[in-house]
């Protein structure tokens, strides 16, 4: 059996549960690795970011306003990112970017509130 270096690809020899040429390629190899999970969570870091100013571009009136889904979306609002979930007791769930959530409404409408 013929192992390949996932860095390289170049045939490995030795023991068998070698997964690298070289020292060279298993540093190259785990550097891309830690890149990616890095640059993962500055992606998603960014996009709630951008999810918390767009929420936080409504002034609210004692602590809440409404808007559209096409005014958020238009803001570039991202529906995939949120931080958490909060369901009242009477079972309406708010989704929430840190400390700005919002509720859906019926017909696109969406009430945005700030947690006291
Ligand atoms: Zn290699």
């Amino acid at each position: 059996m013929k192992k390949k270096c996932l860095e390289c690809g170049a045939e490995i020899m030795g023991r068998v549960d070698k997964k690298y040429c070289s020292d060279y390629c298993r540093n190259a190899y785990n550097n891309k690795v830690n890149k990616d999970s890095k640059n993962l969570v500055r992606n998603i870091n960014n996009r709630l970011r951008k999810n918390y100013r767009v929420l936080d571009s409504f002034p609210l009136r004692e602590g809440k306003t409404r808007t559209t889904r096409t005014r958020l979306l238009d803001k570039g609002f991202d529906f995939d990112f949120i931080t958490n979930l909060y369901t009242t007791k009477k079972g309406t769930t708010y989704y929430f970017v840190y400390d700005l959530g919002y509720l859906p409404l019926d017909n696109d409408q969406y009430m945005i509130v700030k947690r006291e």
